[in-house]
């Protein structure tokens, strides 16, 4: 199995990453997540343009351009074979002597990659899944895909715990998004999923969601709503990269709608299959 680290294709046994690397030790760093299928990337230039973002929002300049990463991963994804799955990317502020105050330029940051095969989530995408409730208390730049997901990591573990696949997290009663996903509702017909500001990542396959909708007369509004709006929404799903359009059908034990995958929610997946199919083929 090879990996990327700083441009250089190894084999992961071969890994050497300091223990006073910025990442490791304080969380400091972006990274992405890429869906792999038919050994094509989707969506490749969002996700590596917001890797570039995300840098930038914590004052790190990433050196690669978008071409220049979507070549090296191009190459991991030959080299290793990889089909079906996806590739995860970091980048850190390097390695230095331990210290909170940035390292200065003169310290390069350090990027990894690596692929993992994995399944599309096809059981979940047709039944659905149960979530759970809970407060949303992370910091408040979650438009970041920093390294830091202790907050993330609490929030699912607590759904899986209660036999959940997600949480949807809220901030004073209005919902923001789940631990690893964007939470959308559909009320009369119409499409709503929180605004893409400093409360919620602002999720590819969201956009890609959104762009479905404005392409297809499917109406939609990027504006918050409420905990009593979530329970009196006609369909409520989630989206993702690992998760694609997956619905949810259940939020702490309650049914939402008849308990089922709803009519907007199915149509939207159908779309989003014609768009992995138009970017990767099939
Ligand atoms: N919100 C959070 C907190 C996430 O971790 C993810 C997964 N990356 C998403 C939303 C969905 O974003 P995307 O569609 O870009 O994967």
């Amino acid at each position: 199995e090879f990996v990327i680290v700083n441009g250089e294709f190894i084999e992961r046994s071969e890994v050497k990453i300091d223990m006073e690397d910025r990442g490791y030790q304080f969380g400091d760093g972006v990274y992405e997540v890429i869906r792999v299928y038919n050994g094509k990337m989707f969506t490749a230039n969002e996700h590596l343009n917001r890797l570039i973002e995300s840098g930038k929002k914590i004052k790190m300049d990433i050196s690669y351009t978008v071409e220049e990463m979507k070549e090296m991963l191009n190459k991991l994804i030959q080299k290793n074979n990889l089909d079906l799955g996806t590739i995860y990317m970091q980048i850190t502020r390097g390695t230095a002597p331990r210290n909170h105050v940035f390292p200065g330029d003169h310290v390069l940051p350090t990027f990894v990659a690596n692929t993992k095969e994995a399944a599309r989530p096809i059981e979940n995408m047709k039944s659905g899944v149960k979530t759970i409730l809970n407060e949303d208390i992370r910091w408040l730049l979650c438009d970041i895909k920093s390294l830091n997901l202790l907050g993330n990591l609490m929030a699912k573990q607590k759904a899986v715990e209660a036999g959940c696949f997600e949480a949807i997290q809220h901030r004073n009663g209005t919902v923001t998004e789940g631990s690893l996903s964007n939470v959308l509702i559909v009320k009369d017909g119409k499409v709503i999923t929180h605004p893409a500001d400093n409360l919620v990542l602002n999720g590819i396959t969201r956009q890609k969601v959104l762009e479905i909708c404005r392409n297809n007369g499917m109406s939609y509004e990027e504006t918050t709503f409420t905990l009593d709006d979530l329970n009196a929404a006609d369909e409520v799903f989630i989206s993702g990269t690992t998760t694609e359009v997956t619905p949810v059908i259940e939020i702490e034990g309650n049914k939402v709608g008849d308990g089922t995958p709803g009519p907007i929610t199915k149509k939207l997946q159908e779309l989003f299959e014609k768009e992995i199919e138009k970017e990767c083929g099939n």
